[in-house]
Order: C-alpha cells, then sequence, then structure tokens
C-alpha cells in the first residue's frame, strides 16, 4: 500500500508536499516522512511515527523549506512501525533518499551483497536496500540516471519509487512495476503521486506511468523512458475527471456518513453510464463459455451478490473467486470471460487474478472507480463506475454502485438470453431508478432508530448476519463492515446455514441480524422468518431488517427496522444500507477510528 508524493518546483513546495502526503494518507498511516532538497545541499528528511498531522507536530513540517521533494505514508510490509522504518531512507553518503510502494521480494540477497561491500543499514525494511544500490552504482557510473536504472534492474517485486538526490536538486526519479504511479503536470510545478488526490488541487493534467517505466521529473519537464532499454516512451497527457470538493467531508464529521450519504446520487451515476458499455460486456458474458468473477474483500460479496443476480434473472451462473485465491482455483482459457471488481483499479490480489487471466488468453473485463488505474488500462472491456473519489478506507458507495452496474449488465444478459423479456427488464432498470429516493428516505427517517441500536447494543462482541438468497451475500458484506470499522466480530451466514452448527452459539454474549425479502419473495420469506424463528426460541436476540407488510402477523423479532415497501429487485440493496448505518453508528459509539481503521488501507496493492 503506502502513497507516494513529489513536488518539483522552484519555490518553495514544503506545506504543497506535506498537503499532497495527507491526501494519500488513506492508503497507508502508520508512519510518513518527507526529504526536502535544497539546492545541492544535504538533503533534510523528516519522519516517525504516526499520522501526517502527528508527525508534522512533532517534527516541525511547517518549519520546512525546499523546492523539491517527496513524501511518503507508510503500511509497513517488511519492518515493525518505527521510526527507523518509516521513509524516506537515506543513503550512506546521505546524496540519496528513496519513498517506495511495495515489496522488494529479493532484498535479502541484495542487502547481504551491499553490507560485504561496507554499506550499513538503518532500518528493517526491504526498501531501504534500493537507496544502498542506487549509491553503489555511482560511484562506479558516476551517473544519477545510470545508476538509478541499474538498481531497478536488480530488484525483484513490486515497486512505485521516487527518489530525490543532491547531486541532482532540481530531478525527481520515479519509477513503477506493479505498483501504481501517475506524473501531474502544472504551471509551475510537476507532481508525482500514488494517485491524483496527490495532486488534484493542482491540476488535473495526468500522465500515467506503466509497469516498467521510469521518469525523470523537472518543475517544467518530464520524460518517460523504459527501465529494460532506456528507450523513450511517448505518453498522451490525460485530464483527469474528478473535482479537488469531490473529496472535501463536505460538513460530514466522516467520510464514511458522507459517502453513505452520497448513494442516491451514485446509483443515479451507475444507472446513467452508457448502455453501449453495459450492452458490451454482457455481450462477452455471453459469448464466452464460462464467466468468472473475482474481486477481494467486498468487492468479493459483491460479486457474490453479482452471481445470485445473474443466476436468478439472467440464468446463468458465473462462478466468483476471491481474487487471492484466484490462480489457485480458476481454469481459465481462451474461452472464459473474467471480469474483475475494485474501486482502487489498484488491488494487488485482483490484479494478480487479472494477470493471470490475460496469460491464460482469457477476455477480461473490469468495474472500476479509479480512471487510468491499473486495472482500468489493462482490461479488454472497462466500466467506469464514476462513483466520485471514496476516501474512507471502509467501502460503501463504491460497492453498492458496482451493484447496480453488475444488475444493469444482468438484465441485458437476462434478455439476451430469454431468461426474462424486454418489458420486464424495462420493470426493473425502473425500480432501480427509484433507488436514489428509497436510500434517501431511509437515510432520513431511519437513521435515528439505527443510532439508537447501535448504542444500546454496542457492548455486544459478536454478531450474526444471516439472509438466504441474494440476502446472503448482503449479510456477509454488512459482516465485514462491522469488523471493519466497529472492530467487532461479526459473521455472515445463509440462515439456512445456522441450524448445522451456529447455532449452538446463541446466547446472550451473541446478537444476530436478519435481512427478510418482502413477503412477495413468498418461499424466501417464509424461509428467513423459519431461521428467525430458531433463533427466538433459543431466547438470542434477533434484529430484523424487514418492510413493510400487509399482514398483521407478528414478526419473530426482538427489535425490527421496518422499511416502506420496495420492489424485490431492488430490496436486498435497501437493506444493506441499514447494515452500513448500523455499522458506522456502532464504531461511532465505540470511538473508532471511522475513516482510517487499525491495520487497515484502502487501495491494498501488496500480495
Ligand atoms: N515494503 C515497504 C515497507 O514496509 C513499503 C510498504 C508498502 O508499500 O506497503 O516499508
Amino acid at each position: 500500500m503506502c502513497g507516494i508524493a513529489g513536488i518539483a518546483s522552484l519555490e518553495d513546495i514544503s506545506e504543497r508536499l506535506v498537503g499532497s502526503i495527507r491526501n494519500l494518507e488513506y492508503r497507508g498511516y502508520d508512519s510518513c516522512g518527507i526529504a526536502l532538497v535544497n539546492g545541492s545541499k544535504a538533503i533534510r528528511v523528516s519522519k516517525n511515527i504516526g499520522t501526517v498531522d502527528e508527525v508534522g507536530a512533532k517534527e516541525n513540517f511547517s518549519k520546512l523549506k525546499g523546492s523539491l521533494g517527496i513524501a511518503h505514508a507508510r503500511w509497513a510490509t517488511h519492518g515493525k512501525v518505527t521510526k527507523a522504518n518509516a521513509h524516506p531512507h537515506t543513503s550512506c553518503g546521505k546524496g540519496f533518499s528513496i519513498t517506495h510502494n511495495g515489496i522488494i521480494s529479493n532484498y535479502t540477497n541484495i542487502k547481504a551483497g551491499l553490507l560485504k561491500l561496507g554499506h550499513k543499514f538503518s532500518s528493517e525494511t526491504d526498501t531501504e536496500v534500493i537507496v544502498h544500490l542506487v549509491e553503489e552504482y555511482y560511484k562506479k557510473l558516476k551517473s544519477v540516471e545510470q545508476a538509478f536504472v541499474s538498481a531497478l534492474r536488480d530488484l525483484d517485486g513490486s515497486f512505485a519509487i521516487a527518489l530525490v538526490t543532491k547531486h541532482e536538486p532540481g530531478r525527481i526519479y520515479c519509477a513503477r512495476f506493479e505498483s501504481p504511479l501517475l506524473i501531474g503536470l502544472g504551471d509551475d510545478a510537476n507532481y508525482i503521486g500514488s494517485d491524483f488526490s496527490a495532486f488534484i488541487q493542482h491540476t488535473k493534467n495526468a500522465v500515467f506511468l506503466e509497469d516498467g517505466e521510469y521518469s525523470i521529473v523537472t518543475h517544467d519537464s518530464h520524460c518517460i523512458k523504459r527501465i529494460s532499454t532506456g528507450e523513450t516512451v511517448s505518453r498522451p497527457v490525460q485530464e483527469l475527471k474528478w473535482d479537488p470538493e469531490m473529496a472535501q467531508k463536505g460538513g460530514f464529521p466522516h467520510y464514511m456518513l458522507k459517502e453513505i450519504y452520497e448513494q442516491p446520487q451514485i446509483v443515479q451515476n451507475a444507472l446513467d453510464i452508457d448502455r453501449k458499455l453495459i450492452l458490451g460486456f454482457a455481450k462477452i458474458a455471453l459469448e464466452k463459455s464460462r464467466l468468472y468473477i473475482t474481486g477481494v474483500g467486498t468487492t468479493f460479496y459483491v460479486a457474490q451478490l453479482g452471481q445470485y443476480y445473474f443466476s436468478q434473472y439472467a440464468g446463468l451462473t458465473p462462478m466468483v473467486i476471491s481474487s487471492d485465491e484466484f490462480r489457485f482455483l480458476a481454469q481459465v482459457d481462451k474461452n472464459c470471460a473474467v471480469l474483475a471488481l475494485s474501486q482502487s483499479g489498484e488491488t494487488y490480489d485482483t490484479l494478480t487474478a487479472l494477470r493471470h487471466a490475460k496469460s491464460m488468453k482469457a477476455t477480461t473485463a473490469a468495474i472500476v472507480n479509479v480512471m487510468g488505474s491499473s486495472m482500468a488500462r489493462m482490461v479488454d472491456h472497462l466500466i467506469l463506475q464514476q462513483s466520485g473519489p471514496e476516501i474512507c478506507v471502509i467501502s460503501t458507495k463504491a460497492a453498492l454502485s458496482q451493484m447496480i452496474i453488475l444488475a444493469r449488465v444482468v438484465l441485458e444478459v437476462g434478455v439476451m438470453n430469454k431468461r426474462i423479456t424486454l418489458k420486464q427488464a424495462k420493470t426493473f432498470e425502473k425500480e432501480i431508478g427509484q433507488l436514489p429516493g428509497a436510500i434517501e428516505k431511509i437515510l432520513n427517517e431511519k437513521s435515528g432508530f439505527i443510532h439508537s441500536i447501535a448504542k444500546t447494543h454496542s457492548k455486544i462482541r459478536h454478531w450474526l448476519f444471516l439472509g438466504r438468497g441474494r440476502y446472503y451475500p448482503i449479510a456477509r458484506e454488512s459482516a465485514l463492515k462491522m469488523k471493519e470499522v466497529a472492530y467487532v466480530h461479526a459473521e455472515g451466514m445463509p440462515s439456512g446455514f445456522l441450524k448445522h452448527g451456529t447455532i449452538a452459539l446463541i446466547d446472550d454474549r451473541l446478537n444476530s441480524v436478519i435481512f427478510t425479502p418482502p413477503e412477495e419473495e413468498k418461499q424466501l420469506y417464509e424461509l428467513t422468518l423459519s431461521s428467525a424463528e430458531e433463533i427466538k426460541a433459543r431466547g438470542g436476540y434477533l434484529l430484523g431488517i424487514t418492510f413493510k407488510s400487509r399482514s398483521k402477523e407478528p414478526l419473530p423479532f426482538t427489535d425490527q427496522i421496518v422499511l416502506p415497501e420496495a420492489p424485490p429487485f431492488i430490496a436486498p440493496f435497501l437493506e444493506m444500507v441499514v447494515a452500513q448505518l448500523l455499522s458506522y453508528f456502532t464504531a461511532t459509539t465505540l470511538k473508532r477510528n471511522i475513516d482510517r481503521p487499525r491495520s487497515l488501507a484502502k487501495s491494498v496493492t501488496v500480495a
């Protein structure tokens, strides 16, 4: 993970650089640091453990000056969270400083060689070998560029690297291989960043580096070259579509809440995506003999929900594999289509799954939120979500958007597959169109009650989230939300599964939530209620998320959140919003770090 930022200018950029790394902090926040170059004098490095603001206060970031610099927000992979292990890392002679995102898999061998040559290491990280290696090559080659490239050629693993040197104080050297990096071109300065948020406040013009490329960035120029051959690559400048304001909290106490509240608009954006793109993917899904959907964490549950929709409404059951397991399970060949889901488009496990699919000649597709991301650029068929920046580490709006896009694909496939009529598809699409209003109603009318339930039960350390059919992936996703943001143990499972073991856990230390479909889905509704009875019979607390029903029968719930009537097609999405709020309010009651939960980072770009 980690965030990397850099700025090359002729004026003081220290404050801007601190701002850049603060914007990337969602990628890693155990420690951070910056390196500033001021002419050919020594490079000034300040780093420590903690968030950008904490480290800024400890290390007096506000006193620093420099016209060129690099910065880093770390998510440790090699070496504990200590000041010494925080980036940037500096060479023995203090001539080079480096920040790195990724893992250098052959670092132990490189380190052994460098130790023999007399290099002294001050951290436990894999990263530090790079800076000593550059220094070593520089001694021989007397050219920073040659030394940088030679060092890069020795590295195995994944990296986005930024290097500054007192030998060439006006240049940032950077490179990427399997970790994201892009260059921002401004009027008076040029930027680098792990993603656009490093510099979108200053420029929307960006150039994306590809794997195996490096760049030399100055205040008014940049070049791109291949690491392997040194040949120059020409790459067009792209204009980023997002506005800096979209990444502000806008009056909400947390990004998570803001993003939950953005969902009505996000659904609309997903509905506005050009039908041609949806149709394009639907065709691929049908033409190919096997369809895989892959994602990891929340996107795995999105994929699983997609699987149920495909099966029920399009007569097709795609294989859904968690992307970290993809290589070990999927049997992919040229007759397959592989659809990957990722908010950032950089998730390492999902990228690896896609690379595997590509190497086996499968047709690849992706639904991603970030334009220009690795996945966006590598797949045969791309659907960009248009969800705007999702800053909270916990995904809410991006996941819902992916679900809606998948539902649209399902409707197209359903019609082509003659599983549903065009008229039915149109009705379902209209129903999705009712979602923004229905979500808004839940947010406005149910938040208070959900908050009070969350408060009353905030001491409960174990939750079961239960659902059947399309509500089962919703249950799993909701359990994940509770774990991620509230640090409360939660399990999601099919409610029918309960009696096959887990029911033994029901007692007053465990709460259950059951996702109940509208009454119209009679079989599903009745089966769900019989699971609810099983919990009631054992005296367990059961929160029912349910829809207004016409029957007067009392329902077997301890508490219930009753939503206005909704068509079955869209009902699971609405219940998921309730569960998002339940996790959010549980987490705020427990005073958790909502937008940056411990040990997590937004875009998991390491194996
Ligand atoms: N491997 C480096 C470290 O542990 C970078 C970590 C990362 O990119 O997450 O410092």
